[in-house]
């Protein structure tokens, strides 16, 4: 489904973009994949994604909060396979605190990753698109992106930066062949939503079991987690010719959370 094109998945040794980065393998597309963690750990996943679903994969080492590094991936990915047709701009990370009392370094390091990264990334990415008449940006936002919840002032406003963001995006490429959309995830359980199940257990002195079953209760209707592999599959959808009008929208995968 997409063999021949070349994509990049950001924040890709974990959780959510572990799970797109092998969907997209094992739909074809050729990958550079992003991310921090242990160098062994990392090889072996792009040793791994390889020799699974024969395609190329080559690793950035790209800190997203930093722009340099967000344009030098981009290029890695143009200058290993000859394009970048998939970009996945998935990076993010999670700080919880009341407002008066989030730490503004904080707030900059979300904003930083969660919000400006993914604006380098576009900028960079699209005169390769324009070039070949074709592009999938694909930006994974959160419910965040379109609901508040307290203790997430800076998640919240990056990822509504996010969700706007793409809509511009979206009508400056409309009809060049290049889409822009939000995948918009409730709960996955990923190492991110884990270490706040910790947090909660720790807080009320309750099971992590217990502290998981509140989590999914209070927000997703479902009661059940999202997973990786279905964002992967909507992410290979959003590339696909059969999405190729639908751009500038936000796609909740949230077990109808943002539907109460
Ligand atoms: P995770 O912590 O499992 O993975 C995050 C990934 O981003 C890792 O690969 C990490 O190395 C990478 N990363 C972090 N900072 C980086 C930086 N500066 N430069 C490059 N890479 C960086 O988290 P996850 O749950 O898989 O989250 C992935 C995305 O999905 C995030 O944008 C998150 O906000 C979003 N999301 C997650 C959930 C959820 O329930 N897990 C829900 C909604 C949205």
């Amino acid at each position: 489904m997409l063999k021949g094109l070349n994509a990049i998945v950001t924040g890709s040794t974990s959780g959510i973009g572990l799970g797109i980065a092998n969907v997209l393998a094992s739909k074809g597309a050729n990958l550079v994949i992003n991310g921090f963690g242990d160098a062994a750990a990392i090889e072996a996943e792009r040793a791994n994604l390889e020799a699974k679903y024969g395609v190329k994969v080559v690793y950035s080492g790209a800190d997203i909060s930093k722009p340099s590094d967000v344009k030098a991936m981009v290029e890695l990915c143009v200058s290993s396979f000859g394009s970048v047709d998939i970009l996945v701009n998935n990076a993010g990370i999670q700080y919880t605190e009341s407002v008066e009392n989030f730490p503004a370094e904080r707030w900059d390091a979300i904003i930083a990753i969660n919000l400006s990264g993914i604006f380098h990334a576009i900028q960079a990415a699209l005169p390769h698109m324009k070039a070949k008449g074709f592009g999938r940006i694909i930006n994974i936002a959160s419910v965040h992106g379109l609901i508040g919840s307290t203790h997430k002032v800076a998640y919240v406003a990056a990822k509504h930066g996010v969700v706007g963001m793409s809509k511009v995006v979206a009508l400056e490429t409309a009809g060049s062949g290049i889409t822009c959309n939000t995948i918009c995830p409730g709960w996955v359980h990923t190492p991110l939503v884990q270490k706040q199940i910790e947090a909660k257990a720790a807080e009320q002195g309750i099971s992590i079991e217990k502290a998981t079953e509140d989590l999914l209760i209070a927000k997703q209707p479902s009661k059940q987690f999202a997973t990786p592999e279905q964002m992967g599959e909507l992410a290979a959808f959003l590339s696909s010719e059969a999405a190729a009008q639908m751009t500038g929208i936000a796609i909740p995968v949230d077990g109808g959370w943002t539907a109460q």
